[in-house]
């Protein structure tokens, strides 16, 4: 192959100035290496703040950018036993450089994931997936009928929430910005399952916990922070966990005193990267790839809104991240 187009950045900075493309040639696979063929990667917040030098996880530069993404196996090397050509794969680790059409790679760095699942959704399951499922198991023991509330309610991971709380039978209360059409917005949670949608006002004057027309959450997923995040904590039961996993608004969370003491509320924290590390070849890991593979075959989850965009045109794909209007993907 000596025609293989990569993006790459050789400082940190704005996406749109810092990615060019670069063209190299690809050698055939040795060993356990397996030669990818990237189909689709998507463009999460995480790679943009990467690129911009802002994200814990910095590759050493020059860099090619890119957590996520699906492939097609085009060639192994004489050692690979788990592989075989034409099988889809998705990345096994971070940081593998999806933004680029080819690339080999050790056969162990990349796991096969079945056919039957969709390449969008093959492409985004990863992080977003994943995600939601970790922090809807791993902190609070949920059951049936309990709610979980959470802002972002329009996020990808956000979409995830919601109907992963569908499938498992959690009520889900979402916090979304008021926007001119949120009532369109409202119909589209509504259909993938979430119980309830309320705007950042709305959140604030919410009866429906005290009315008891919904329990109390008993968990609190959090991705924006700020003002937002404390009107969310207010709702939370007795004893309740609100766990963090990003900071959209660039706002710190003040916690009241009172939360604290009298309502027992403990606040947590959620990376998924530190959990793929340390979980990298459990059991846990394994049955949830297999479940989250299953509900997206049975479209019980299915990916958030996009838009494709080809690889030529990854400078609207970046420019479209940081204005947020939609997910977007870059195609090959
Ligand atoms: P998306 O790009 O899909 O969505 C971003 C969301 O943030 C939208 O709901 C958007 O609302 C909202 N938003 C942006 N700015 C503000 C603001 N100032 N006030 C209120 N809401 C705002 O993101 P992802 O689902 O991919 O990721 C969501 C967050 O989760 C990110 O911070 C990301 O880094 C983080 N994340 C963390 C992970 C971890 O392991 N800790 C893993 C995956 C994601 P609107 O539509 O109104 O613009």
């Amino acid at each position: 192959l000596d025609s293989v187009k990569s993006l790459f950045y050789k400082e940190y900075g704005e996406p749109a100035d810092v990615l060019h493309i670069t063209t190299q040639a690809i050698n055939q696979p040795e060993n356990n290496q397996v030669s990818v063929k990237w189909l689709l990667a998507p463009v999460n917040p995480a790679d943009i703040n990467t690129i911009q030098g802002k994200y814990p996880s910095k590759p050493p530069l020059p860099a090619i950018p890119g957590n996520e993404g699906v492939g097609e196996v085009i060639a192994i090397g004489s050692n690979v036993k788990n592989l075989t050509v034409g099988d889809r794969v998705i990345p096994n680790g971070t940081n593998l450089g999806t933004w680029r059409t080819h690339a080999n790679y050790n056969s162990d760095e990349l796991m096969k994931i079945p056919k039957n699942v969709g390449a969008i959704e093959a492409s985004m399951l990863n992080v977003n997936p994943c995600t939601a499922y970790r922090m809807l198991k791993d902190f609070v023991s949920l059951t049936p009928g309990d709610t979980v509330i959470q802002n972002g309610g329009n996020s990808a991971v956000g979409q995830m929430v919601i109907q992963l709380c569908k499938t498992w039978n959690y009520k889900s209360v979402s916090v979304v910005r008021d926007r001119p059409n949120i009532q369109e917005l409202k119909d589209h949670l509504t259909k993938l399952g979430a119980d309830e949608i309320l705007t950042e006002d709305e959140i604030r004057k919410t009866q429906i916990f005290k009315s008891k027309k919904l329990p109390s959450p008993k968990l609190a997923l959090n991705c924006i922070c700020g003002q937002n995040a404390l009107d969310c904590l207010r709702q939370l039961a007795h004893g309740g966990i609100m766990v963090t996993y990003g900071g959209m608004s660039r706002e710190p969370i003040t916690v009241p005193t009172s939360a604290l003491i009298f309502k027992d509320i403990t606040l947590k924290g959620f990376w998924m990267t530190a959990w793929t590390k340390a979980n990298m070849n459990s059991k846990e890991r394994v049955n949830m790839f297999t479940e989250l593979g299953t509900l997206f075959q049975q479209k019980k989850l299915k990916a958030p809104p996009h838009k494709l965009i080809p690889f030529c045109q990854f400078q609207e794909a970046v420019i479209n991240a940081l204005n947020i209007d939609g997910r977007t993907g870059v195609k090959y």
